[in-house]
């Protein structure tokens, strides 16, 4: 890629200082007044140009790492495959990261690769040119300089941002192979920004998506959650299906998705993730929180509930068998993606309370209500409401009014419910082995 070096005044762009936030602005400037080249980068440089607000800021710098930490008492160096400096400010950290350069045909401690060519090591530093090459995609390597308050562009990033392209920077099948999650990534830019991705960057992809098998499974959970998470899920679930990168990441669900039955595709299951990710997205919208194992348990749960019938095909009997599919599913996929364990305690919880709000009884309801999980798992039952599971409306009107009531009325309405079927004594015998 020819580099061409583009400045763009302070008069010829529209990024006021105001809108940087006060903590990345003192750390530019602490740089600067060290003597330090000191760059805003990255997502916080494409969001203000878009006129959007960045969710982070990042600095790039010519400062050594241990060089930023001797200016800042409350600096952090973090990553062995790519060594930064955080800047803390209690919850909001500034991302400071040293001009990498190039290590081509280099053999050093600093850099190294694999075989498939994925770049395992990078810590060799270099200038701002050379750190704008070893940028992922165009818009992502334009640098605000705190001096001047103009705007560098090595790659052509400001005439993408016009025209709206996710474009790679130099040869795209390199880039991707020393680094596939950047497949990921142009899907994540594409659906954040609706932009469209260049010819190649947008090919390459259905050619090498199988590199991402080799990634470690902690990092795609990660890129998994900044996907769905970020505020525009729904579009990169569409966007991800389109290029066939779902499938790698959630192959139990794609399957789940494509299941035949009686010759129809299996609309519920597209349906429930779709609507729980328009949830997702206004949610966040509002400010609102979000918990990860709500929307996976979403996406797994029809998987589950095909693995419960099999188990109850078995010989199992309804609570031993989604005990045994839960479990099956959730260690299925932490092979895909890792599921961390308060995730998947939390995902288990919602899917075994599902049973208890369908058919609440006089003697656990009032416990259900107070189950710190009841509001997660309450959700997921209006959800399957919604999606046509029609039986379940009834309970779903019991349960939004029980929220409303005093203590006693609570206690009046459990009073009404009818007492669970008495259980078998085999039955019992078997459901302890269970719990215990
Ligand atoms: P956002 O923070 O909105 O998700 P971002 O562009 O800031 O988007 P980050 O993950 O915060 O993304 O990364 C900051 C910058 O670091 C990117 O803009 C890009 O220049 C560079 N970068 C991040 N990940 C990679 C990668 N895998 N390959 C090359 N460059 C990358
Ligand atoms: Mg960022």
């Amino acid at each position: 890629m020819k580099i061409k070096k583009h400045i763009i005044s302070q008069k010829e762009h529209q990024i006021s200082r105001n809108a940087i936030s006060e903590n990345a602005l003192k750390v530019l400037y602490r740089l600067k007044d060290a003597g330090f080249q000191a760059y805003l980068v990255g997502g916080g440089v494409r969001d203000l140009l878009l006129g959007k607000k960045p969710k982070d800021f990042d600095v790039a710098t010519d400062a050594h790492p241990e060089e930023v930490k001797r200016l800042f008492r409350n600096c952090r160096l973090i990553g062995r495959r790519f060594r930064l400096a955080h800047i803390l400010y209690g919850r909001d950290v500034i991302e400071v990261a040293t001009f990498r350069g190039p290590h081509e045909g280099e053999k050093n401690s600093h850099a190294d690769r694999n075989k498939e060519g994925r770049i395992t090591r990078d810590n060799v530093f270099g200038s701002i040119e050379e750190d704008a090459v070893r940028r992922d995609f165009t818009i992502n390597a334009l640098y605000y300089n705190i001096r001047d308050d103009s705007i560098i562009d090595f790659t052509g990033g400001m005439g993408d941002l016009k025209s709206k392209t996710i474009r790679m920077i130099g040869d795209v099948q390199t880039r991707y192979r020393e680094d596939p999650v950047r497949m990921l990534r142009a899907v994540r830019f594409a659906a954040k920004l609706d932009f469209r991705m260049e010819a190649e960057t947008h090919a390459l992809i259905f050619d090498l998506k199988h590199l991402l098998e080799d990634i470690p499974v902690a990092r795609l959970f990660d890129e998994s959650i900044k996907l769905f998470q970020g505020g525009y899920g729904r579009h990169c679930f569409h966007l991800l299906r389109d290029y066939q990168l779902f499938e790698v990441l959630f192959p139990i669900t794609e399957a789940a998705l494509n299941n035949v039955h009686s010759g129809t595709r299996n609309a519920p299951a597209l349906v429930m993730i779709e609507q729980a990710l328009n949830n997702t997205d206004a949610r966040i919208a509002i400010g609102k929180s979000v918990n990860p194992a709500f929307l996976l348990s979403v996406f797994l749960w029809h998987p589950m509930l095909d693995y419960k019938q099999r188990f109850i095909d078995m010989g199992e009997h309804e609570m031993e068998a989604l005990n045994s599919a839960s479990r099956e599913v959730i260690t299925r996929q932490h092979a895909f993606t890792s599921i961390p364990k308060r995730l998947s305690l939390i995902m288990r919880e919602i899917w075994h309370m599902q049973p208890q709000l369908q058919h609440p009884t006089r003697k656990r309801a009032l416990r259900t209500l107070q189950h710190k999980r009841f509001r997660a798992a309450y959700d997921f039952l209006l959800l399957r409401q919604s999606m046509g599971e029609s039986d379940l409306a009834i309970w779903c009107a019991w349960w939004t009014a029980i929220q409303t009531k005093t203590p006693i009325e609570q206690e009046k309405m459990c009073a009404n419910l009818g007492n669970a079927p008495k259980k078998s004594k085999k039955y019992k015998k078997r459901r302890k082995r269970i719990i215990t």
